[in-house]
């Protein structure tokens, strides 16, 4: 028995609703995975995470073996004790944070600069499974290569195949009973190399899989069928991780395909530069237009910003650099990007999954500024 596992409860056309199950607790999916990089949502704690409802959270294997070293993690008791957070985790294997660095890879692995002092790091397949066993999330995923759009047939194909010659060695590698080892889909937006990479992937045996190599320039329309390719050749009884993912447009567009797990620092990042998501489009609090509304950031969220504080307020807290400031437009944003994938659950649970996603980009595009 898989230490992590998913069940389907309701389909509506290709998308899907149902239960990842982990040893940290389960998780209603479509899920949205809020990202603490370097083992913290940035502004906010466990608790707060706890409040929003979000069911599982996103660590960083990359900056946390460079901060502060995977040993250190382990000799604390793990991430989940480190963190405070008690719920289940995934580890990304830092394949997509390496491929900004302008690595040197070649079959053993990749070679680039530490972000943080500039020395050289060699990371393998092995290596990155080891990391992740020392870390001790619930889900680890395999060392991928992850190539920026637009790129070229042959070198988005060699790096698809690289990347199973990998999968395999990450496999062979992983041995620990209490965590999983998702693979990772590659192939571009090249449909024929998707349906591959998605099939021999598949044929490893893996308990669930991440889409990578999205999010880094293509079009929603390329994305779609990326993503239609990759699941018409993967298990309908196992998890989907759309990797990177998370504007609302692209969220519901991917439910609509059948993917159940996101995470993407854009809510988080919004935040921080005073962009408010909501439900009648989203706006930059800082704008003069702010100065004395009294309303909240968005009348139908039920968030503490929201609850609690009027759109004069938190433009001023924003203007001026507090950290409450940050931290609130952090939680509303959470709040709403969790919320909307919560909802479209419950729409897929009903049936009128389609109506509600023309309904909630019909209402989004009529107020965004
Ligand atoms: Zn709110």
């Amino acid at each position: 028995m898989s230490a992590v596992s998913w069940l389907e409860t309701a389909v509506d056309g290709a998308a899907r609703t149902g239960w990842l199950d982990t040893p940290h607790g389960r998780v209603r999916t479509p899920a949205f995975m809020p990202v603490g990089t370097r083992a913290a949502v940035k502004a906010v704690d466990g608790d707060d995470l706890a409040a929003l409802g979000a069911g599982i959270v996103l660590a960083n294997a990359y900056h946390l073996m460079l901060r502060p070293g995977a040993r250190v993690v382990e000799d604390v008791g793990g991430l989940h004790a480190f963190m405070g957070w008690q719920g289940p985790i995934l580890t990304d294997s830092g394949g997509f944070q390496i491929f900004s660095l302008e690595p040197t890879i070649d079959e053993r692995g990749a070679t680039f600069r530490s972000v943080y002092d500039g020395s050289l790091v060699n990371l393998t397949p092995e290596d990155a499974i080891r990391i992740q066993e020392q870390l001790g999330p619930d889900i680890a995923m395999a060392l991928d290569i992850c190539v920026g759009l637009p790129a070229g047939r042959d070198r988005v194909n060699d790096a698809m195949q690289r990347t199973l010659r990998w999968a395999e060695r990450c496999l062979a590698t992983h041995t620990r009973a209490d965590q999983v080892l998702f693979g990772i889909v590659q192939g571009g937006v090249d449909p024929d190399l998707r349906v591959e990479s998605a099939a021999k992937t598949a044929d490893l045996g893996f308990p669930g899989f991440g889409i990578g190599g999205l999010s880094v320039g293509e079009s929603p329309q390329e994305r779609d069928l990326a993503l239609e390719a990759a699941f018409s050749a993967l298990p309908t009884d196992k998890p989907r991780y759309v990797m990177g993912l998370g504007d609302a447009e692209g969220l519901l567009r991917a439910i609509a395909r059948g993917a159940d797990l996101f995470d993407c620092v854009i809510p988080t990042r919004l935040a921080r530069h005073g962009r408010a998501l909501t439900r009648n489009g989203d706006f930059n609090i800082r704008q003069a237009r702010f100065e004395t509304d009294t309303s909240p950031l968005d009348p139908a969220c039920h968030c503490l910003a929201c609850t609690r504080y009027s759109r004069a307020y938190l433009r001023h807290l924003v203007r001026v650099n507090e950290i409450s400031g940050l931290r609130l437009l952090t939680i509303h944003n959470l709040h709403y990007t969790l919320d909307l994938v919560a909802e479209a659950a419950a729409a897929i649970e009903a049936g009128r999954f389609a109506d509600h996603l023309e309904s909630v980009l019909e209402d989004r595009a009529r107020g965004s500024s």
